[in-house]
């Protein structure tokens, strides 16, 4: 953390497909939840649901029309994860977190 990188897409590379105030809203409201986690994590089960984060979904690639992914843990871009049910990997951190319903926008 700390270093802050020009948010890039996951698929082509261009600045200009990642919805900046989506991520903005993404980055705020998952570092809310990052710290409550962290503080939680050694009393609950890692595998509850109740306390994973969910993705957020910050932009579509104009070049693949897929979308962009943004992790709440490590906050890189990704490409859309195989959903595996309710919850995805990062491929970059590799945790798990929610996946967030398509039809839902960002939630502060
Ligand atoms: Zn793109
Ligand atoms: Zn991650």
């Amino acid at each position: 953390m700390g270093r802050d990188p020009e948010p890039r897409c996951p698929y082509c590379g261009s600045p200009s497909c990642v919805n900046e105030s989506a991520l903005s809203l993404f980055l705020r409201a998952s570092e809310r939840i990052a710290r409550y986690v962290v503080k939680e994590r050694d009393k609950v089960d890692d595998d509850d649901p109740l306390f994973r984060p969910s993705f957020g979904e910050v932009g579509v690639c104009r070049e693949t029309s897929r979308r962009i992914w943004a992790c709440p843990y490590c906050r890189s871009l990704i490409p859309e994860p195989e959903p595996d049910g309710m919850t995805a990997r990062c491929p970059e951190c590799g945790r798990e977190a929610n996946v967030a319903p398509s039809r839902r926008k960002i939630v502060c």
